[in-house]
């Protein structure tokens, strides 16, 4: 008998964290690491938790909190975040709160004499709330079970969104030395990582670093051609659905969101040129669901945790991919599947590229060097996770992820490829690598611009060479070589020069990848089947219903009364008792208490009126 007598102490606030998981949030499993990170809080070591967006990270200091003794102390950068957050564990019973500045002196004092009473479980603060001389005085006399730092890399330096007040919570371990730190990010680099273990100052942090990659997640790429009607399609695939459209400036913004809404979408748009109350509205109107799509600038988005976005489109190309990872991320945050759409052009190198400009020398480099990176992921005909994954120093280790633009064969490479490449190679070589891709693409296709016979570049043997085809498919596939290493762009003007690695292209040694000019249908992805299988789709569109009924009488964002994924695990398994709703994804004993009445007398009537069967076992 393993366990008879004293069991260890770790042993069971595991168990107690498991009850607590089943009890308030309706869930039956860990996701990955977050049982680790949860022990290591119960142990009381320090850590810091690297998980993508969507990965749960809340749950691994919201779980041991509600099972430990005393005050958890949770720092976050925003009020959105920490009102979300609050709202959502109010409605699974458990006890938080926070202390921001939009508050009244009244509700801080109710705030506090919780703390006092010793009722509350979770404490939301900002890092500069936390560090106030008065409120570390009073936190020194509080029992705290520990500290969790949430979107940590705001500490470091080197990540993407530095917060001077972050800076100063390394004193934390000299004011609280024996404390827990618990510090959470979804960034991906080593560097942010060690130093948000310096600036902290943990003791022997233990790191766990999940995998970054969002398998839910379909990301597909298209050269932009004719954006409005390009982005209308991805639209009318997600009808009633909630998405954001980027856009690389305000007046692209504007004019992206004035078509769309003329042509009868519901959007509205978000960028820093609008005042903070016009922007603080659309913004509220989105997470309401009072509009579908938001039309933003990348000002857009921090401190946005809703969960149910389901696509977001890019009309143009970010400047690197740790950008793109962390603005498609917004999508799919509650696991179930999302699409990801980036439309780019050569054009938009050109812009960030003079953008850079005036960067001094250094930081030039490095942003050109992401800039690079970004454009061949867009032209590099790869598996886009395995081409992410990467990027970021890891591997996907299966061959087709099955939810990609590549790998669901909705792109198809042309037979020829190393014919037609060493054309465009040799095109290069015989314009002794001086001229850059358009006018390459001028010359292969047999162009009578004036500058090329000036040039007499029309007597060239390679004039011509690929004249079946129009100059905008062959500079895509100039694109794609220098995406794959075959050619690379060089000094102001872009001129192309043939790599070590092109040259092995004209020898016949090395056959490069380029992709077929027709766009094929989109296909369904797996992530899409298998997430609605067994769902019936008319009671999921009721259940959405009264979800929004809930919602708008309780003032609150419909996905924190119910997840996506928990309504369609409702529709999936039909419960016809409150046992049975208690069975669902995401439905705990606070929700089940709430709206379990409601909620099954909506099932039966939608199962009643279609014939349709209860109580399915999945
Ligand atoms: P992150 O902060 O890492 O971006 P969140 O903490 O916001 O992620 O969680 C993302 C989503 O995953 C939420 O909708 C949350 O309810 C859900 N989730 C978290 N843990 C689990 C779990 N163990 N089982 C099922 N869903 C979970
Ligand atoms: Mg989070
Ligand atoms: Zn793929």
């Amino acid at each position: 008998m393993p366990w008879s007598g004293a069991k260890p102490q770790l042993f069971v606030m595991m168990e107690n964290i498991q009850k607590a998981l089943t009890k308030y949030w309706g869930y039956d499993s860990f996701l990955p690491l977050q049982k680790q990170a949860m022990e290591c809080i119960s142990r009381g070591t320090d850590s810091i938790v690297v998980l993508p967006t969507g990965g749960g990270k809340s749950l691994c200091f919201q779980a041991p909190a509600v099972t430990m003794q005393g005050l958890a102390v949770v720092v976050s950068p925003l009020i959105s975040l920490m009102k979300d957050q609050v709202d959502t564990l109010t409605e699974c019973g458990v006890s938080a709160m926070r202390i921001d500045s939009s508050m009244s002196a009244s509700e801080r004092d109710s705030v506090i004499a919780r703390i006092n009473e010793q009722s509350l479980k979770l404490l939301y603060l900002s890092p500069e709330r936390l560090l106030s001389d008065g409120f570390v005085d009073f936190l020194k006399k509080t029992k705290l079970s520990f500290i969790a730092i949430d979107e940590a890399h705001c500490v470091s330096m080197w990540g993407h969104d530095f917060r001077p007040e972050y800076r100063q919570l390394g004193s934390l371990r000299q004011i609280f030395p024996d404390v827990t730190i618990a510090a959470y990010t979804a960034t991906a680099t080593e560097q942010v990582r060690s130093d948000i273990a310096q600036q902290l100052r943990l003791k022997n942090p233990q790191m766990l670093i999940g995998s970054f990659d969002r398998p839910n997640l379909v990301y597909k790429v298209r050269p932009r051609k004719s954006i409005v009607k390009q982005v209308c399609a991805v639209l009318d695939r997600h009808k009633g659905e909630s998405g954001i459209i980027y856009c690389i400036r305000r007046k692209d913004v504007d004019s992206m969101c004035y078509q769309l809404a003329v042509k009868g979408y519901s959007v509205a748009p978000y960028h820093a040129g609008m005042t903070n109350e016009d922007r603080k509205n659309n913004q509220e109107q989105f997470i309401n669901k009072k509009v579908d799509t938001i039309v933003a600038t990348i000002a857009f988005g921090m401190g946005i945790d809703k969960s149910n976005v389901r696509y977001v489109i890019h009309t143009g190309m970010p400047k690197s991919l740790e950008h793109y990872q962390q603005e498609s991320g917004r999508a799919g945050r509650d696991g179930l599947e999302a699409e990801c759409c980036l439309f780019y052009s050569g054009s938009d190198y050109g812009i960030w590229k003079s953008l850079m400009s005036d960067m001094p020398e250094e930081a030039r480099k490095i942003a050109m060097i992401k800039l690079s990176g970004m454009y061949s992921y867009c032209t590099g005909g790869v598996c886009r996770h395995k081409a992410i994954l990467r990027y970021f120093g890891q591997d996907l280790n299966k061959d087709n992820c099955g939810a990609c633009d590549m790998c669901l064969g909705e792109l198809d490479f042309i037979d020829d490829a190393l014919i037609t490449a060493q054309k465009i190679l040799s095109c290069i070589a015989r314009l002794d690598q001086r001229f850059g891709g358009s006018y390459t693409a001028l010359v292969l296709t047999g162009s009578e611009d004036k500058r090329i016979i000036e040039n007499d570049h029309d007597k060239l043997s390679t004039y011509g060479l690929l004249s079946d085809y129009s100059k905008h498919i062959v500079h895509d596939w100039i694109e794609q070589l220098i995406g794959q290493d075959y050619i690379e762009k060089t000094g102001e003007y872009n001129v192309l020069n043939i790599t070590e690695k092109g040259w092995r292209v004209l020898k016949g040694k090395e056959t490069p990848r380029l992709l077929k000019p027709v766009e094929r249908p989109v296909k369904v992805s797996r992530v899409i089947t298998d997430s609605w299988e067994g769902v019936n789709k008319g009671l999921f569109e009721a259940l959405r219903k009264l979800r929004s009924i809930i919602a708008s009488k309780k003032k609150m964002p419909a996905y924190i009364v119910f997840g996506d994924a928990a309504l369609r695990d409702m529709a999936r398994r039909r419960p016809s008792t409150l046992d049975g709703f208690l069975e669902v994804k995401g439905v705990g004993e606070a929700k089940c208490e709430q709206y379990g009445e409601v909620v099954l007398a909506a099932i039966k009537d939608y199962c009643q009126a279609n014939s349709l069967a209860m109580d399915v076992e999945v």
